[in-house]
């Protein structure tokens, strides 16, 4: 039986690693929305449009074509045919991206093709307003997260593992999280809250296959 599932949370909450397996489990779709966001912002960086002048961004999104496809190593983000999937990762696209983020028009078109792949049941989609506004009707609802201390940690050791470590330190990473967190919460088009209905998973002090086993056993429900 297929349905949609919602995951939510603050940034490093593990949002993307967890939904990933639960989409693995259930052979359902996995949709990063904040790849989206990523990809749009990395293409503003990209094209030197002004992050000050809301309708050039806006104008550029509206010609900008995002493909999310699934990749042995995850999923693949594809902008105008180029694989992007290592450059929206890059530091300057994360400081930027909640900029890019709070502008309602550009939420408004990333939101109606978020819908749109969803439309087909059965996606395991995670972000941060996705059981507020873009899955209002998901069947199961998560909202995922951890204290920062521990997000920022999970970050550093994930990033001393790919070897990108250098020159980073836990208290600025802490501090850059935190610094996210404050922007998603506080913007005012689908600020970063608790949907209604949606379960609350700390994840502070669990493994990573507890998370995915208490989402599949709300799945059960
Ligand atoms: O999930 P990730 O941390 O990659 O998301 C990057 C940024 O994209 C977030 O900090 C947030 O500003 C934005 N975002 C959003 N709505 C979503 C997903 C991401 O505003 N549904």
């Amino acid at each position: 039986k297929k349905f949609n599932i919602a995951i939510d949370g603050p940034a490093g909450a593990g949002k993307s690693t967890i939904a990933r397996l639960v989409a693995e489990r259930l052979g359902f779709i996995y949709v990063d929305t904040g790849a989206m966001y990523r990809a749009v912002t990395w293409k503003i960086l990209r094209t030197d449009t002004s992050l000050e002048q809301d309708d050039q961004m806006i104008r550029l999104v509206q010609h900008t074509d995002i493909q999310l496809l699934p990749g042995e190593k995850g999923q693949l983000v594809y902008v105008d045919g180029d694989d992007v999937t290592l450059n929206i990762r890059y530091p300057e696209v994360t400081s930027n991206v909640s900029r890019v983020a709070s502008v309602a028009e550009i939420r408004k078109i990333l939101v109606a093709k978020q819908k749109e792949m969803a439309a087909s049941k059965g996606v395991v989609m995670d972000g941060r307003d996705i059981g507020s506004t873009v899955l209002p009707d998901a069947e199961v609802k998560v909202f995922l997260t951890a204290s920062v201390r521990v997000r920022a940690d999970r970050r550093f050791k994930e990033l001393q593992a790919a070897g990108q470590a250098d020159g980073i330190t836990l208290e600025r990473l802490e501090a850059d999280i935190a610094a996210r967190d404050k922007m998603d919460q506080e913007r005012e088009t689908s600020p970063l809250v608790r949907a209604e209905g949606a379960v609350l998973l700390d994840t502070t002090e669990m493994s990573i296959p507890e998370v995915v086993e208490s989402i599949l056993s709300l799945c059960r429900e």
